[in-house]
């Protein structure tokens, strides 16, 4: 045994050794005590896995930039924020993940989400890194012009780290097809080339078909093969969905379009419901309407939903949840609401949408859970196809796509299915996460010390 056995010696013992490292950082302690729990004996039982201390080492980001990002409003008073960017690891592709601009952001959630990413990107088997960035910058309340001037700011200084083979960023929360127009134009003028150094442009503008809808659909996807697997359809089934974003709806739009009965979406403020389901309609209808003023009651109300103020939407009878709003959204209270009524799956949208309390709940009622660095794999995997497309200077159409990310959320399912056996029964955290470090671990060692 080498002088570094300890931290390996248990879950408890490894986390103190990151939890030194990572002083007050609750989200990364977190998501990595969730690996750990996973992957440690891999780490520990593995030779040269133990030796070369694999497992320690990707719990350290290759480097985290923190930038200053200076911009003026509509007024000309001048505003400062802070922009980052977490390059977790390139050992099996460019720094690959999305940029998420909202006050919450903080070194530590970046930290977390560049760490979720490096799995859930070697699950997706496409030559994606992990990365993740952002900015403590809100652009709700913000003129289209300030959310302009602030991209542009925060891309002067991002495009010295990023480019198409380095650091490919996308979207997250706060980010979407309007933000990714300006980061990519002030990105071109900067470097005066037409790279595909970030990814969810629009079509038409180097964007690929199929990436806005990939992340909501690549879920219900995910979970149309666990159902398959018990025999069983999504037709009829009651989904209960939080959130009222790009992953939400595209679910929303998905779980309706294969029968199920999408009851509720939803936003910090409260949720709307419709307690027989949404229709086609009604969901196109908050997807073109909502984002503009972000007032989800007068957009539930146009489409004949109720609204309840100041509630999570796991208080409603369903058979099936997808949060897909952020992390930690929903807490054990909630997780009790959902197994007394009824509820056997939860599909991570988000990532880390449960509290650590409330996966605890879940597992002991035997629901499902099927964890966001699989089942919100496809967005990040039709990014990976927008890349090809870039570097192969072509545009492949939506029919392809949607088959080429049908076939990855399957391949995904089962390496999660297949690594996930424990006690006879199937994990699928325990799989994703396993499989998952596999690759990257493999990758790791093949490059010796660094
Ligand atoms: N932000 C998304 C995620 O959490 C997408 C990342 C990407 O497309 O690079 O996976």
């Amino acid at each position: 045994m080498s002088n570094h056995d300890e931290e390996l010696e248990s879950v408890d013992a490894f986390m103190e050794w990151v939890e030194a490292r990572h002083p007050g950082e609750a989200e990364y302690h977190q998501a990595v005590r969730g690996v750990a729990c996973h992957v440690l004996d891999m780490a520990r039982d593995d030779a040269d896995l133990r030796e070369q201390r694999v497992l320690q080492r990707l719990t350290e980001p290759d480097r985290t930039l923190s930038f200053r990002v200076v911009w003026e409003d509509d007024q000309g008073r001048i505003e400062i924020n802070r922009g980052y960017r977490v390059q977790h690891s390139n050992a099996i592709g460019p720094y690959k993940g999305g940029l998420r601009f909202d006050p919450s952001v903080t070194p530590a959630v970046l930290k977390f989400l560049a760490f979720e990413q490096l799995f859930k990107n070697s699950l997706t088997g496409l030559n994606l890194g992990a990365g993740k960035g952002g900015a403590d910058f809100d652009p709700r309340g913000r003129s289209s012009r300030e959310v302009m001037r602030f991209c542009h700011a925060f891309m002067t200084e991002l495009h010295r780290h990023i480019g198409q083979l380095t650091d490919v960023p996308a979207g997250d929360i706060g980010v979407g097809s309007r933000e990714i127009g300006f980061l990519f134009g002030q990105y071109k003028r900067l470097e005066n080339q037409f790279a595909g150094a970030i990814t969810g442009k629009a079509v038409g503008a180097g964007g690929s078909r199929m990436r806005q809808e990939a992340t909501g659909y690549g879920a219900v996807y995910f979970l149309c093969s666990m159902l398959a697997e018990a025999g069983e359809e999504l037709d009829g089934r009651r989904v209960a969905i939080s959130g009222a974003g790009n992953v939400a709806l595209h679910a929303a739009i998905k779980a309706q379009e294969l029968g199920a009965v999408v009851t509720t979406l939803s936003n910090r403020a409260g949720y709307i419901l419709k307690p027989d389901g949404f229709g086609a309609n009604d969901i196109e209808r908050i997807r073109a309407d909502y984002p503009a003023d972000r007032d989800l009651e007068a957009v539930g109300d146009s489409v004949g939903a109720e609204w309840v103020e100041g509630k999570k939407p796991w208080e409603t009878e369903c058979q099936i949840a997808i949060p897909s709003a952020t992390q930690n959204e929903l807490d054990e209270d909630d997780a009790r609401h959902l197994a007394d009524g009824g509820c056997s799956i939860v599909i991570e949208g988000a990532n880390m949408p449960l509290t650590s309390a409330a996966e605890s709940v879940l597992d002991e009622a035997r629901v499902q859970i099927a964890p966001g660095k699989a089942a919100n794999a496809g967005g990040v995997a039709v990014s990976g196809f927008e890349m090809s497309q870039n570097r192969l200077g072509q545009t492949w159409s939506a029919e392809r796509l949607d088959e080429d990310l049908r076939e990855t959320m399957k391949a995904i399912y089962e390496k999660a299915q297949e690594h996930g056996k424990i006690e006879g029964r199937i994990d699928l955290r325990r799989g994703a996460d396993r499989a998952g470090f596999e690759r990257v671990a493999k990758a790791v060692l093949s490059f010796g010390a660094m």
